[in-house]
């Protein structure tokens, strides 16, 4: 057996590597230089500790760990310390005695791993240090930093090629989730990577299902899905992320979320600094906070046990949805990305761009991007297969996500579509200028109201030839004709919708246009227990006396984290705490070899876990 495969069963406690892990570890530990692309949760940490590990060993030094978060840090330094590595970090939260302290130990030889901001690490004083010493490793986390197109960019990153020049024989690793080919590309530029070998997983996340839903109310709908899908026996609910546009959205909603009992924060850049940060370590630290957030609450979670994200408002784009989603279930846990959307994010989203301080080339990328977004919300296909198309990756429809489970029914619209695009021509041609949807939904559907007869549009030919549908019905057809582009929002307009090239070939009769039938959203009961997903609860199928065990080990877990101080993830994640649960050791010698249960971990809560174990 590999040291690497030892040490990963010894100090982690896991039976094998996942995936290209194996591959990975070797290449560093050997000493070669590399690229890895993985999705989040798929397991980037291992690939440089292990190989750190390893060669600590072998006398060659510390590994050194570049990350730009300092949260992110100290939540894998208190990881790794509880599973008996000497690990430490060096950023601006160290006072600094502290800060002296440690890198006097890194100097003896002491760490086996040492987290350093870029800034710092940039500095000549520590680079001098590092002159001075033994370096196993350099990992470099979070690489897509060096992206100046990217929203992560750090000008610091970019100066991290002076690693290369001043330690050319330590190996390098540098790691991101970042799935697009051109980040890929200036990565190895940037970090002068040429040489390296390039390590490029799939970046589907199997364990999470996609769900994309009507909108119809927002909130009630978000209520449902949470009492239904993330609530427990007792009341509490699962951890989850709430995904608004706004800060007055976030604000309100998390407000909606306490009324109606949940633990929920909000989170948004307008807040005080102070009590963001606050926010941000009670969602992290403890179970059962639903935080309500703007895109700011982004990078710096690294909470592996978030079992859903949601979004009430859509993404700019398929990358943010996917970034966003994907911080759902790194431990790699069952879990669900939901959003609602409706016609109105449509034409907000629409209306944003337009009216956006960009340039022309910069607005219509934007725009292809929305499209795209927009074509993964309306597709009757995978939406898995959709999402990894998007990245280039080919697959089979994945059996998890809405459209595979409840295959949506498409219907001829061709005629329909013919009614709004001809309804939206003839009222333009009456007045002169465009309307909203709403309004051509009260024309269409007959609705004489007053500002329908102000303008005199009962008089239009169009006037209630649509009254067959209803107003939601009608409003899911024009959200798919802004979809397919066959009508757009007007530039600088209040949502005006007028029509298209590509409008003009199915009002001639010469296209059909196939649209989605959405069923009216259902609202799934709170007593529906069966449908409480089996597959995003790691009790599931438990047995009372399994549930009552589970129970007793999550309180234990409770107290252990506080009294160390950490989150309760480090001491151990759900999947460890399930398996427990389950087989029940009642021994040392059956509780060897629980996965998650390293070493170090079992010296010192084996005892006190077969107590809390064998209580009933
Ligand atoms: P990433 O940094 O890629 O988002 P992490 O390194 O945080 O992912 O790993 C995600 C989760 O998967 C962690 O909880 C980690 O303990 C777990 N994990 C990683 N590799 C393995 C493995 N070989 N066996 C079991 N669990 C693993
Ligand atoms: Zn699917």
């Amino acid at each position: 057996m590999s040291r690497c495969l030892a040490l990963l069963k010894e100090v982690f406690g896991y039976p094998a590597f996942r995936g290209p892990q194996a591959d990975i570890v070797e290449h560093v530990a050997a000493g070669h230089d590399s690229l890895v692309l993985m999705p989040t949760g798929g397991g980037k940490s291992l690939c440089y500790q292990i190989p750190a590990l390893v060669r600590h060993e072998a006398g060659l030094g510390a590994g050194i760990v570049v990350s730009p978060l300092i949260a992110l840090m100290q939540d894998q330094v208190a990881a790794l310390t509880e599973a008996g590595v000497r690990a430490a970090y060096v950023n601006s939260a160290l006072t600094a005695a502290e800060a002296a302290a440690t890198e006097r130990a890194f100097a003896r030889g002491e760490l086996q791993l040492l987290y350093v901001a870029p800034e710092r690490l940039l500095t000549a004083r520590f680079l001098e240090l590092l002159a001075r010493s033994r370096i196993g490793l350099f990992a470099i986390d979070e690489a897509h930093c060096v992206s100046q197109w990217g929203h992560d960019f750090r000008p610091e990153y970019m100066q991290l090629s002076a690693l290369h020049e001043r330690f050319p024989q330590v190996p390098r690793i540098a790691l991101t989730a970042t799935a697009d080919a051109l980040t890929r590309e200036e990565i190895i530029e940037r970090l002068a990577l040429n040489n390296a070998r390039v390590f490029i997983s799939s970046f589907d996340r199997p364990n999470i299902r996609y769900r994309i839903v009507e909108k119809d109310n927002a909130r009630t709908q978000l209520l449902d899905f949470i009492r239904a899908e993330h609530t427990n026996v007792d009341g509490t609910t699962d951890s989850g992320i709430v995904y608004c546009l706004s800060r007055r959205k976030v604000e309100e909603t998390a407000d909606w979320l306490v009324q109606q009992g949940l633990r929920a924060l909000p989170y948004h850049a307008g807040m005080d600094a102070q009590l963001r940060q606050r926010h941000q370590q009670v969602f992290q630290h403890e179970e059962g906070v639903v935080m309500c957030a703007t895109i700011a609450f982004g990078m710096g979670i690294d909470k592996p046990d978030v079992r859903f994200v949601a979004h009430l408002d859509l993404p700019k784009s398929i990358e943010g949805y996917y970034q966003e989603t994907g911080r759902a279930g790194r431990d790699g846990l069952a879990s669900n990305a939901w959003m609602t959307y409706g016609l109105g994010d449509v034409v907000q989203q629409r209306k944003m761009i337009d009216e956006s301080e960009a340039d022309e080339l910069h607005k219509r990328v934007q725009t292809a991007k929305l499209d795209a977004l927009l074509g993964l919300c309306e597709t009757a296909g995978c939406r898995r297969v959709h999402l990894l198309g998007y990245f280039g990756e080919t697959g089979q429809p994945c059996g998890n996500c809405d459209t595979c489970l409840e295959p949506p029914a498409t219907w001829d619209g061709t005629r329909e579509a013919q009614m709004a695009l001809s309804c939206v021509y003839r009222v333009q041609r009456a007045s002169g200028f465009g309307f909203g949807a709403g309004h051509l939904i009260d024309i269409l559907r007959g609705n004489a109201t007053e500002r329908v007869k102000q303008r005199k549009h009962d008089a239009l030919s169009t006037f209630g030839i649509g009254a067959a549908l209803s107003e939601a019905q009608w409003r899911a057809i024009f959200r798919q004709l802004i979809a397919l582009g066959l009508l757009a929002v007007d530039h600088g307009g209040h949502g005006v919708l007028v029509l298209t090239q590509a409008s003009k070939p199915v009002l001639k009769g010469e296209r059909n246009i196939t649209l989605r039938r959405y069923a009216k959203p259902k609202r799934v009961r709170e007593a529906d227990g069966a449908r409480r997903g089996e597959r995003t609860d790691p009790t599931a199928g438990m047995s009372p006396r399994q549930r009552a065990r589970w129970d007793r080990l999550r309180a234990w877990r409770s107290e252990t984290a506080k009294a160390d101080g950490v989150p309760a993830y480090v001491i151990f994640h759900d999947a460890t705490l399930a398996e427990l649960a389950r087989s029940a050791p009642v021994s040392l010698d059956e509780l060897r070899g629980v996965p998650g249960l390293g070493a170090r971990k079992f010296e010192r809560f084996g005892d006190e876990l077969l107590d809390v174990i064998s209580d009933d």
